[in-house]
């Protein structure tokens, strides 16, 4: 309820003020996940519709940003040390070979972006655990808000633990992808999919654990392993990293450095500085916006492009009150 006051809020005052501009330093993440060709192809059931986008949505993202006077970029130019100006950052998470519909449009339109793997769901063909739960109890006739409220608890636990309770309760069987767009990569695409110039490959976990819930040494050996994997499918050691469920802590931050990671993308929505990215904690918490869904993109991305508002505040401080939780 106090998070609709605040949007709306933020969007009167987004409308006011209007667009930023382009002169402007800054840079703003959006996180995505699943694309899907039409809307209809959620009806099925398979798939888990959090947060839908259709292909047409992204270009329009895409457009959108650019008629604004954004350029889009990826980990690779903020690494180079090249971002100026407004600068937007397009991230999808998981690693569903869904996302690899989004190639033509990546190449007609020059458009770069981010795709962030699990490299334990690539390895195991299995599908995402969430699917998985949202399909099973779909059938079962379980009310959406009743899935979602189990989906939530069960991302308090370590990732063995989850795909324990979801295989005892739906059997083995039900971890495997029932369709085309609930299906992670095969190996064979994330090795095809580095070959893209404009996409970067980036690490979202081995077993997407959500990292605040694991030991220290589960931390780094999980987002190890995940560096591990791409690498020998991609060449390439990636160097940004997207923590599952945006949850990361001081140990995560530790891990995340020692591994190599140069960025960190949060799911605090929140705008950066390219220029100010200059501590290793600021450039592993960087914030990003995951609001913009289907039937909402101009809306959403009105509210991640305007001035800072006051949920852009509230992230930030939450970002500042985690760092200093990291520093101590
Ligand atoms: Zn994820």
């Amino acid at each position: 309820m106090k998070e609709k006051l605040i949007k709306a809020l933020d969007l009167a005052i987004a409308k006011v003020l209007s667009v930023r501009r382009n002169e402007d330093d800054c840079l703003i993440v959006l996180a995505f996940h699943s694309v899907v060709d039409r809307m209809e192809d959620l009806q099925s059931g398979v798939l888990d519709p959090f947060q839908p986008m259709t292909i047409q949505d992204v270009e329009f993202v895409a457009t959108l940003l650019r008629q604004r006077g954004f350029s889009l970029v990826t980990g690779h130019d903020l690494d180079a040390g090249n971002v100026r100006g407004p600068a937007a950052w397009l991230t999808f998470d998981d690693g569903y070979a869904n996302n690899l519909k989004l190639l033509p449009l990546v190449r007609r339109n020059d458009m770069p972006l981010t795709i962030f793997i699990s490299s334990g769901n690539v390895a195991s063909g299995e599908a995402f655990w969430w699917d998985v739960l949202f399909r099973e109890e779909t059938k079962r006739g379980t009310p959406a808000a009743a899935i979602a409220a189990r989906r939530e608890s069960l991302k308090a636990c370590p990732p063995d633990d989850i795909r324990a309770a979801i295989v005892t309760r739906y059997g083995e069987g039900a971890m495997r992808p029932v369709a085309d767009i609930d299906r992670p990569m095969t190996p064979a695409e994330v090795t095809a999919l580095a070959r893209e110039p404009l996409v970067e490959i980036g690490n979202h976990t081995h077993s997407h654990t959500i990292l605040t819930v694991v030991d220290t040494g589960t931390q780094l050996s999980d987002i190890r392993r995940c560096q591990e994997e791409l690498h020998r499918l991609t060449g390439r050691l990636p160097i940004s990293i997207a923590f599952p469920n945006g949850a990361f802590d001081r140990r995560t931050l530790g891990a995340a450095a020692e591994l190599g990671l140069r960025f960190g993308v949060t799911c605090l929505p929140g705008q950066a500085r390219p220029a100010s990215l200059q501590t290793v904690n600021d450039r592993l918490t960087i914030g990003r916006f995951a609001s913009i869904r289907h039937g909402r993109v101009e809306r959403e991305l009105t509210l991640a492009t305007a001035r800072t508002g006051f949920g852009q505040l509230l992230a930030e401080r939450n970002r500042r009150l985690n760092s200093e939780r990291c520093r101590s």
